[in-house]
Protein backbone atom coordinates (compact mmCIF):
# COMPACT_ATOMS: atom_id res chain seq x y z
CA UNK A 1 0.00 0.00 0.00
CA UNK A 2 1.18 3.04 -0.87
CA UNK A 3 -0.28 6.64 -0.14
CA UNK A 4 1.27 10.05 -1.84
CA UNK A 5 0.83 13.35 -0.89
CA UNK A 6 0.20 15.39 -4.26
CA UNK A 7 0.16 19.30 -3.61
CA UNK A 8 -2.02 21.06 -6.42
CA UNK A 9 -1.25 24.31 -5.57
CA UNK A 10 -2.16 26.92 -3.07
CA UNK A 11 -4.75 28.34 -1.62
CA UNK A 12 -5.07 31.43 1.34
CA UNK A 13 -8.32 32.54 2.92
CA UNK A 14 -8.67 34.75 5.63
CA UNK A 15 -7.73 34.31 8.98
CA UNK A 16 -11.10 33.82 10.64
CA UNK A 17 -11.69 30.79 8.02
CA UNK A 18 -8.94 28.99 9.50
CA UNK A 19 -9.96 29.25 13.44
CA UNK A 20 -13.62 30.54 13.68
CA UNK A 21 -13.90 33.73 16.02
CA UNK A 22 -17.03 34.57 17.84
CA UNK A 23 -20.48 31.95 17.59
CA UNK A 24 -23.09 31.30 15.38
CA UNK A 25 -23.86 33.60 12.49
CA UNK A 26 -21.56 36.22 13.79
CA UNK A 27 -18.41 33.69 13.31
CA UNK A 28 -18.89 32.68 9.88
CA UNK A 29 -19.54 36.63 8.61
CA UNK A 30 -16.08 37.34 10.96
CA UNK A 31 -14.59 35.74 7.29
CA UNK A 32 -16.05 38.75 5.47
CA UNK A 33 -15.14 41.31 7.71
CA UNK A 34 -11.30 39.84 8.47
CA UNK A 35 -8.90 41.84 6.72
CA UNK A 36 -6.48 39.38 7.58
CA UNK A 37 -4.64 36.54 5.01
CA UNK A 38 -3.15 33.22 5.70
CA UNK A 39 -0.03 32.59 4.32
CA UNK A 40 -0.41 30.61 0.87
CA UNK A 41 -1.53 27.19 2.50
CA UNK A 42 -0.85 23.65 0.45
CA UNK A 43 -3.80 21.88 -1.41
CA UNK A 44 -3.40 18.48 -0.79
CA UNK A 45 -4.85 15.43 -2.68
CA UNK A 46 -4.19 12.01 -1.78
CA UNK A 47 -3.70 8.31 -3.49
CA UNK A 48 -3.43 5.01 -1.81
CA UNK A 49 -3.61 2.01 -3.99
CA UNK A 50 -4.25 -0.94 -2.20
CA UNK A 51 -6.30 -3.31 -4.79
CA UNK A 52 -6.24 -0.41 -7.68
CA UNK A 53 -6.03 3.28 -7.22
CA UNK A 54 -8.52 5.23 -4.87
CA UNK A 55 -7.61 9.02 -4.92
CA UNK A 56 -9.12 10.88 -2.44
CA UNK A 57 -10.12 14.40 -3.40
CA UNK A 58 -8.95 15.91 -6.61
CA UNK A 59 -7.58 19.27 -5.51
CA UNK A 60 -8.33 22.49 -7.46
CA UNK A 61 -7.69 22.70 -11.14
CA UNK A 62 -6.14 25.97 -13.74
CA UNK A 63 -9.56 26.42 -15.70
CA UNK A 64 -11.48 26.90 -12.04
CA UNK A 65 -8.72 30.35 -11.52
CA UNK A 66 -10.48 33.04 -13.08
CA UNK A 67 -14.45 31.05 -12.57
CA UNK A 68 -14.18 31.37 -8.74
CA UNK A 69 -13.51 34.87 -8.63
CA UNK A 70 -16.84 36.19 -10.25
CA UNK A 71 -19.43 33.98 -9.17
CA UNK A 72 -19.77 34.11 -5.40
CA UNK A 73 -18.95 37.29 -2.80
CA UNK A 74 -17.08 34.55 -0.69
CA UNK A 75 -15.15 33.60 -3.82
CA UNK A 76 -14.37 36.85 -5.27
CA UNK A 77 -13.24 38.21 -2.10
CA UNK A 78 -12.16 35.91 0.69
CA UNK A 79 -10.21 33.01 -0.98
CA UNK A 80 -7.13 33.31 -3.43
CA UNK A 81 -6.15 30.11 -5.38
CA UNK A 82 -2.74 29.31 -7.20
CA UNK A 83 -1.97 26.53 -9.15
CA UNK A 84 -0.73 25.70 -12.89
CA UNK A 85 -1.91 23.20 -15.13
CA UNK A 86 0.93 20.38 -14.98
CA UNK A 87 0.76 21.28 -10.76
CA UNK A 88 -2.79 19.75 -11.39
CA UNK A 89 -3.73 16.11 -9.91
CA UNK A 90 -3.57 14.46 -13.67
CA UNK A 91 0.02 15.31 -14.65
CA UNK A 92 1.12 14.77 -11.04
CA UNK A 93 -0.46 10.83 -11.31
CA UNK A 94 1.27 10.41 -14.67
CA UNK A 95 4.74 11.54 -12.85
CA UNK A 96 4.21 8.81 -10.74
CA UNK A 97 3.30 6.24 -13.34
CA UNK A 98 -0.51 6.23 -12.95
CA UNK A 99 -2.92 6.58 -15.86
CA UNK A 100 -6.83 8.03 -16.11
CA UNK A 101 -7.96 4.08 -16.04
CA UNK A 102 -5.72 2.98 -13.28
CA UNK A 103 -7.60 5.06 -10.63
CA UNK A 104 -10.39 2.78 -10.19
CA UNK A 105 -12.46 5.00 -7.11
CA UNK A 106 -12.47 8.82 -6.58
CA UNK A 107 -13.78 10.19 -2.87
CA UNK A 108 -14.83 13.31 -2.18
CA UNK A 109 -14.49 14.91 1.45
CA UNK A 110 -17.46 17.19 0.45
CA UNK A 111 -17.30 19.26 -2.93
CA UNK A 112 -15.61 22.63 -2.62
CA UNK A 113 -13.52 23.54 -5.47
CA UNK A 114 -10.36 22.96 -4.29
CA UNK A 115 -11.58 19.49 -3.62
CA UNK A 116 -13.24 18.78 -6.78
CA UNK A 117 -11.09 21.11 -8.87
CA UNK A 118 -9.51 18.27 -10.42
CA UNK A 119 -12.27 15.98 -11.43
CA UNK A 120 -11.72 16.12 -15.27
CA UNK A 121 -8.92 14.20 -14.93
CA UNK A 122 -10.79 10.93 -13.52
CA UNK A 123 -13.65 10.49 -16.22
CA UNK A 124 -13.05 6.61 -16.25
CA UNK A 125 -13.24 6.31 -12.52
CA UNK A 126 -16.02 5.76 -10.09
CA UNK A 127 -16.66 8.16 -8.18
CA UNK A 128 -18.12 8.72 -4.65
CA UNK A 129 -19.56 11.23 -2.39
CA UNK A 130 -21.94 11.88 0.19
CA UNK A 131 -25.42 11.96 -0.83
CA UNK A 132 -26.23 14.91 1.53
CA UNK A 133 -23.24 17.10 0.45
CA UNK A 134 -24.01 16.24 -3.56
CA UNK A 135 -27.41 17.68 -2.80
CA UNK A 136 -26.39 20.14 -1.11
CA UNK A 137 -23.64 21.61 -4.07
CA UNK A 138 -26.04 21.13 -6.37
CA UNK A 139 -27.49 23.73 -8.72
CA UNK A 140 -28.65 27.28 -7.74
CA UNK A 141 -28.81 26.42 -4.48
CA UNK A 142 -25.35 25.17 -4.37
CA UNK A 143 -23.63 27.89 -6.23
CA UNK A 144 -25.32 30.26 -3.62
CA UNK A 145 -23.52 28.17 -1.11
CA UNK A 146 -20.08 29.03 -3.12
CA UNK A 147 -19.72 25.76 -5.03
CA UNK A 148 -19.56 25.71 -8.44
CA UNK A 149 -21.64 23.00 -9.86
CA UNK A 150 -21.83 24.68 -13.24
CA UNK A 151 -18.14 24.20 -13.36
CA UNK A 152 -18.61 19.94 -12.66
CA UNK A 153 -17.67 18.19 -15.94
CA UNK A 154 -20.60 17.33 -17.80
CA UNK A 155 -20.33 13.25 -17.33
CA UNK A 156 -20.27 13.96 -13.33
CA UNK A 157 -22.70 12.03 -11.74
CA UNK A 158 -21.05 10.48 -8.17
CA UNK A 159 -22.53 7.87 -6.81
CA UNK A 160 -23.22 8.69 -3.03
CA UNK A 161 -21.28 7.25 -0.18
CA UNK A 162 -23.78 4.77 1.62
CA UNK A 163 -22.30 4.25 5.19
CA UNK A 164 -23.37 1.16 7.69
CA UNK A 165 -24.02 1.88 11.27
CA UNK A 166 -20.44 0.22 11.35
CA UNK A 167 -18.70 1.82 14.34
CA UNK A 168 -14.64 3.06 13.51
CA UNK A 169 -13.43 3.50 16.89
CA UNK A 170 -15.35 6.77 18.14
CA UNK A 171 -17.08 7.28 15.27
CA UNK A 172 -20.74 5.40 14.24
CA UNK A 173 -21.14 5.93 10.37
CA UNK A 174 -18.32 3.98 8.23
CA UNK A 175 -18.56 2.53 4.56
CA UNK A 176 -15.29 0.20 3.50
CA UNK A 177 -13.87 1.43 0.24
CA UNK A 178 -11.65 -1.85 -0.01
CA UNK A 179 -12.67 -6.04 0.17
CA UNK A 180 -10.00 -6.10 2.76
CA UNK A 181 -11.97 -3.54 4.76
CA UNK A 182 -8.21 -1.49 5.35
CA UNK A 183 -9.64 1.53 3.94
CA UNK A 184 -12.57 2.91 5.22
CA UNK A 185 -14.93 6.33 4.88
CA UNK A 186 -16.37 7.81 7.70
CA UNK A 187 -18.41 10.22 8.36
CA UNK A 188 -17.05 13.25 10.05
CA UNK A 189 -19.44 16.25 9.83
CA UNK A 190 -18.60 19.59 10.44
CA UNK A 191 -16.90 21.94 7.95
CA UNK A 192 -19.46 20.93 5.63
CA UNK A 193 -22.74 19.17 7.28
CA UNK A 194 -21.92 16.12 5.53
CA UNK A 195 -18.12 16.28 5.07
CA UNK A 196 -16.32 12.85 5.13
CA UNK A 197 -12.89 11.95 5.65
CA UNK A 198 -10.75 8.48 4.45
CA UNK A 199 -9.10 6.27 7.10
CA UNK A 200 -6.14 3.99 5.85
CA UNK A 201 -5.16 1.31 7.89
CA UNK A 202 -1.71 0.05 7.33
CA UNK A 203 -0.40 -2.53 10.56
CA UNK A 204 -0.94 -0.66 13.56
CA UNK A 205 -0.94 2.81 12.24
CA UNK A 206 -3.84 4.52 11.28
CA UNK A 207 -3.23 7.51 8.45
CA UNK A 208 -6.32 9.72 8.37
CA UNK A 209 -7.16 12.00 5.28
CA UNK A 210 -9.28 14.14 7.14
CA UNK A 211 -10.02 16.49 4.56
CA UNK A 212 -11.36 20.32 5.70
CA UNK A 213 -12.06 18.81 9.12
CA UNK A 214 -9.94 21.38 10.43
CA UNK A 215 -7.20 23.02 8.46
CA UNK A 216 -4.40 21.89 10.51
CA UNK A 217 -3.31 19.60 13.44
CA UNK A 218 -3.09 22.01 16.42
CA UNK A 219 -6.89 23.45 15.71
CA UNK A 220 -7.91 19.52 15.91
CA UNK A 221 -6.39 19.00 19.07
CA UNK A 222 -7.23 22.51 20.43
CA UNK A 223 -11.24 21.35 19.21
CA UNK A 224 -11.07 24.50 17.53
CA UNK A 225 -13.95 25.54 14.42
CA UNK A 226 -13.53 26.98 11.46
CA UNK A 227 -15.15 29.93 10.46
CA UNK A 228 -17.64 27.92 7.88
CA UNK A 229 -18.81 24.83 9.98
CA UNK A 230 -22.90 25.56 9.88
CA UNK A 231 -23.42 23.65 13.37
CA UNK A 232 -20.23 24.50 15.92
CA UNK A 233 -21.27 21.66 18.40
CA UNK A 234 -21.50 18.84 15.68
CA UNK A 235 -17.80 20.38 14.01
CA UNK A 236 -16.80 19.82 18.22
CA UNK A 237 -18.07 16.47 18.64
CA UNK A 238 -16.07 15.12 15.33
CA UNK A 239 -12.82 17.06 16.69
CA UNK A 240 -13.21 15.22 19.57
CA UNK A 241 -13.64 12.03 17.84
CA UNK A 242 -10.33 12.50 16.04
CA UNK A 243 -8.78 13.66 19.21
CA UNK A 244 -10.08 10.71 20.97
CA UNK A 245 -9.05 7.91 18.17
CA UNK A 246 -5.68 9.92 17.99
CA UNK A 247 -4.94 9.21 21.68
CA UNK A 248 -6.41 5.34 21.61
CA UNK A 249 -4.75 4.26 17.74
CA UNK A 250 -1.35 5.44 16.41
CA UNK A 251 -3.00 8.30 14.35
CA UNK A 252 -1.45 10.33 11.14
CA UNK A 253 -3.37 13.39 10.48
CA UNK A 254 -3.66 14.70 7.53
CA UNK A 255 -5.64 17.86 6.92
CA UNK A 256 -5.89 19.29 3.06
CA UNK A 257 -4.79 22.49 3.96
CA UNK A 258 -1.78 21.83 6.38
CA UNK A 259 1.54 22.83 5.74
CA UNK A 260 3.19 19.76 7.76
CA UNK A 261 0.65 17.19 6.54
CA UNK A 262 3.65 16.22 3.34
CA UNK A 263 6.30 15.39 6.15
CA UNK A 264 3.91 14.54 8.46
CA UNK A 265 2.93 11.82 5.94
CA UNK A 266 6.33 11.19 5.19
CA UNK A 267 7.77 10.38 8.71
CA UNK A 268 4.63 8.91 10.13
CA UNK A 269 4.48 11.40 12.65
CA UNK A 270 1.61 10.72 14.43
CA UNK A 271 -0.97 13.02 16.29
CA UNK A 272 -0.12 15.35 19.35
CA UNK A 273 3.37 13.28 19.39
CA UNK A 274 6.84 14.71 17.97
CA UNK A 275 9.16 11.98 16.05
CA UNK A 276 8.08 8.93 14.16
CA UNK A 277 9.65 6.65 12.47
CA UNK A 278 11.05 8.19 9.76
CA UNK A 279 11.76 7.84 5.78
CA UNK A 280 8.93 4.85 5.76
CA UNK A 281 9.63 3.34 2.31
CA UNK A 282 5.88 3.09 1.86
CA UNK A 283 4.85 6.90 1.94
CA UNK A 284 5.99 9.80 -0.24
CA UNK A 285 5.35 13.41 0.06
CA UNK A 286 5.63 15.00 -3.59
CA UNK A 287 5.21 18.71 -4.45
ZN1 LIG B 1 -13.69 23.01 2.24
Amino acid sequence: MQIHAIQTGFVRTKTAQIEGRGHGLLRQLAIFTDRNWTEWLPIYAWVDHPEGVIVVDTGQGSHLLETSKSLHPYMRWEAAFKIEREQEIGPQLRALGIGPRDVKKVVLTHLHVDHDGGLAHFPHSRIVADSGEIARAAGVRGALLGYLPRRWPSWFDPAPLDFAAEPFGPFSLSRRLTEAGDVLAIATPGHTADHVSVVVRDGDTIFFLAGDTSYNEALMLAGKVDGISADEHISIATLHNIKRLAQRDSTVYLPTHDPNSGTRLASRRLAGKCGGSEGSPIVHAMS
